[in-house]
């Protein structure tokens, strides 16, 4: 266990009234026992989104940037202020190098097949990271496999790992190079729930080469900041930032290479998805990307340190807590482990029963990821000590009951 679990519970404790009432502006939470810990894979929103997207599709629902009465108008100013409420959010600026796709893996995709294929030349070299999301390793195949269609080779480069689930920095060095193009990264892995060391990356690779950055596990969890972090592109989804489902952001202000250009403003836009999102952004404005990033660091670290208690758990990636030191790497309220003797499938039904939403199988994670399934449970401002000490008592009994 952490040698900082006092410090953990210091800042639950401070923390506690003010979680408790950031927690009941959640409507799904107020009528249930059961545990949602499952935020990776999407997050429950605040009432002031379902308020918002009520009230335009009750108020002014049309199609934008189309129309010239007032419902029309209004629709495309809201879509307009998503945007620029986006670009506030990651730091960004201009809300012009917002562009609202799908979600992550649209962006992504649009990255490598939209801008990407277009400039890669021949024995140029795209380094992905083959553990990360499918979202950010499938895209960067296409990319390559599309370019040799027309008889351009292009070389896929893997991104070695550490076994804490970060990126091998010192691995990495010696395989970035001249024809290096453009370097894939995510910011918080999804499986292993670490930093991945953006900075460091850019340190490393120096400033011609082009980074295309997954943020779908880091947008609404913490503060980020795309100019700050000197990335090129950026991407995230509405429905893990607390927004619908169906709208996602790519940010592109690639300074590097040919400009992106959006393509698809042909087609309708989201339009109560874009209501959400920038409602959801005012939210996370309001309650403090701080406090939440202070909140579930504290309380994935409890559950760290309690799996770490527990003798027949092995946590994937990085085994230690101690992640409140800012100046360290943090591990991200996104903690997945699996049992020897206990399948995954078997502890999430038993979890299920216990009323306790997890995530168990495969993670989609790329070729280079964990062969064998495991548990991964993701936290959010919204979930409570309780609700992790409930799951370390389910896990406690199973585990002594596997000896
Ligand atoms: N990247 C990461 C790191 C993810 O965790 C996910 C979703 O789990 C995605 C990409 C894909 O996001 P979406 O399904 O919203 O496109």
């Amino acid at each position: 266990p952490s040698a900082d679990a006092s410090h953990q519970d210091r800042v639950l404790a401070g923390l506690a009234d003010w979680q408790r009432g950031v927690r009941a502006q959640f409507p799904i939470l107020a009528g249930t026992d059961e545990a949602y810990l499952d935020s990776a894979a999407t997050a429950q929103k605040p009432q002031v989104v379902l308020d918002a997207v009520q009230h335009y599709l009750t108020t002014g629902n049309a199609n934008a940037g189309r129309g010239t009465y007032r419902w029309a108008n209004r629709t495309t100013d809201l879509v307009s202020h998503c945007r620029a409420r986006v670009a506030d959010l990651i730091g960004a600026g201009e809300p012009d190098a917002v562009h609202l796709v799908g979600g992550t893996t649209e962006a992504l995709r649009r990255v490598a097949l939209d801008w990407l294929v277009d400039i890669l030349a021949d024995g140029d070299e795209i380094v992905v990271p083959a553990a990360d999301h499918l979202a950010n390793v499938l895209p960067w195949r296409e990319a390559r496999d599309l370019a040799a269609r027309r008889g351009v080779t292009v070389r896929l480069v893997e991104m070695p790992y550490e076994p804490s689930g970060d990126y091998d920095l010192a691995a990495l060095a010696p395989l970035v190079g001249e024809r290096t193009r453009l370097v894939a990264l995510t910011h918080v892995h999804h499986v292993y729930g670490v930093d991945m060391n953006v900075h460091r990356v850019r340190r490393l690779v120096g400033d011609d080469v082009v980074l295309c950055l997954d943020a779908a596990q880091s947008v609404g969890h913490l503060p980020v900041s795309a100019p700050d972090l000197d990335v090129d592109f950026l991407a995230f989804s509405g429905h893990k930032a607390m927004a619908l489902s169906g709208i996602g952001v790519l940010w592109a202000a690639n300074r590097r290479g040919p400009r992106y250009a959006h393509r698809g403003w042909e087609g309708s836009p989201h339009t109560a998805g874009a209501a959400s999102l920038a409602a959801a952004v005012d939210w996370f404005d309001a309650t403090g990307l701080d406090r939440i990033e202070a909140w579930t660091v504290a309380l994935g670290a409890r559950l760290t340190d309690g799996l770490a208690r527990l003798p027949g758990f092995q946590v994937l990636g990085c085994q230690d807590s101690l992640t409140l030191d800012s100046t360290v790497q943090r591990r991200h309220g996104l903690v997945t482990f699996r049992h020897p003797a206990i399948s995954a499938a078997d502890l999430g039904f038993v979890l299920a029963e216990h009323g306790l939403m997890v995530r168990a199988n495969a993670h989609c994670q790329g070729p280079a990821g964990e062969r064998e399934s495991s548990v991964r449970v993701s936290l959010h401002v919204y979930n409570t000590v309780e609700e992790v000490d409930r799951l370390l008592d389910v896990l406690a009994r199973l585990d002594a009951s596997s000896h």
